[in-house]
C-alpha cells in the first residue's frame, strides 16, 4: 500500500548522519510502496532555529539525491491552525494555564518524577488554582503555558485502551499517563512540538511516521491527542539512532559529522549514506517511485 512519510527536522543546525539516516527511513518506505515523501520544517522555537540552517538542509536534500513536493510545510507560518486546536481543547476544558517557572515545578514536587523524555511531571499546582485568581493572573498578562489536563483527557471514552501500530511488531499499548499534564504551549512559544507534529500529520494525511526510536514513548501522547481531536491515527516506524564510536548518540554539536562537513570533505552521496547505515540508497532513489 502506498503510504505518505515525512522527514521533520528541526532546524536548529546543520544536518548530520543521524539525519541522513532518518530522511532515507522515511524515503525508503515511500519509494518501496510507491507513496509519498514529505519535507517538514518544525520550526515553532523561533529563537533557536535559523532559516540559514533551512535553505542550507535544502541543499543537503537534494545533494543527497532526495526530493519531495512543494511548498514545505514550514510550522512558524501556520501557528493560527494551532491556535484553533488549542481553543478547542480549551472549549472542552481538556486544557488550563499554568504560571509556574521551572523552579516552582521542582520545588513543588514532593517526590518527583521524569516522563520518559526527561521532562519533570508536572505537580498539577495550577491546575488545582482558585478560578478568581486564574482569572486575575490571565487578566494581569502573567506569562503562562498551557498544559493538557491528562486526568480529564484520560476520561473521554475511549482514551484508556489506546494502542499503536509499530510497522513490524504490530499493536503497542499507549502509556500517556507518563507523560503528566504536558505542555501544549509554551510560554515563549504559544505551541509545542507535540501539539503541531500530531497537528501536521493528520492535516498533511501522513499514513506512516517514521522517525528516531528516541520519540517511541512520545508515540503514547500523540496518540492520545489524535483521539482527542478526532485525527486518524498512522502507523509508526521508529528506527534506531546513529551513534559515535564512544556509544553516545550523534546530535548537531558534533559539526565534523554534518553532511556538508563530509562533502567539503570529499565524500559523495553514496558514501555519505552508506555511512548513515544505507548503502543501497542510491539505486532506491534512481528507481524511486516517489509520487509528488
Ligand atoms: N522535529 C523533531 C526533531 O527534529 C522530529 C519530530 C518527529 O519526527 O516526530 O527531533
Amino acid at each position: 500500500m502506498a503510504v505518505t512519510t515525512r522527514f521533520a527536522p528541526s532546524p536548529t543546525g546543520h544536518l548530520h548522519l543521524g539525519h541522513v539516516a532518518s530522511a532515507l527511513h522515511g524515503w525508503r518506505h515511500a519509494a518501496e510502496s510507491g507513496g509519498t515523501f514529505l519535507l517538514r520544517v518544525e520550526d515553532i522555537d523561533t529563537v533557536r532555529c535559523r532559516t540559514e540552517f533551512i535553505t542550507d538542509m535544502y541543499t543537503d536534500l537534494a545533494w543527497l539525491g532526495l526530493s519531495w513536493p512543494q511548498p514545505v510545510r514550514r510550522q512558524s507560518r501556520h501557528m493560527p491552525d494551532y491556535h484553533r486546536v488549542l481553543d478547542s481543547l480549551r472549549a472542552r476544558g481538556l486544557l488550563y494555564p499554568c504560571f509556574c517557572t521551572r523552579r516552582d515545578i521542582a520545588e513543588a514536587a514532593s517526590a518527583p518524577h521524569h516522563a520518559p523524555d526527561g521532562t519533570l511531571v508536572y505537580p498539577g499546582t495550577c491546575r488545582q488554582m482558585d478560578p478568581v485568581r486564574r482569572a486575575d493572573m490571565l487578566a494581569a498578562g502573567v506569562p503562562h503555558a498551557l498544559r493538557l489536563d491528562m486526568g480529564a483527557a484520560m476520561k473521554l471514552p475511549g482514551a484508556q485502551d489506546l494502542t499503536w501500530h509499530e510497522l513490524g511488531h504490530g499493536p503497542r499499548a499507549c502509556h500517556p499517563q507518563q507523560f503528566g499534564d504536558v505542555v501544549l504551549s509554551r510560554k515563549d512559544v504559544p505551541a509545542s512540538y507535540h501539539l503541531c507534529v500530531t497537528h501536521d500529520d493528520a492535516l498533511q494525511g501522513v499514513t506512516l511516521v517514521t522517525r528516531g526510536e528516541d520519540l517511541l514513548a512520545a508515540t503514547s501522547l500523540h496518540r492520545l491527542l489524535q483521539h482527542v481531536m478526532g485525527w486518524p491515527a498512522p502507523c509508526y516506524s521508529h528506527h534506531p539512532l546513529l551513534c559515535d564510536d564512544t556509544g553516545r548518540r550523534l546530535a548537531k554539536r558534533d559539526g565534523a559529522l554534518s553532511i556538508r562537513a563530509m562533502r567539503a570533505a570529499g565524500m559523495t552521496p553514496r558514501q555519505v549514506c552508506a555511512a548513515a547505515g544505507q548503502p543501497d540508497h542510491i539505486s532506491a532513489v534512481s528507481t524511486a517511485a516517489c509520487s509528488h
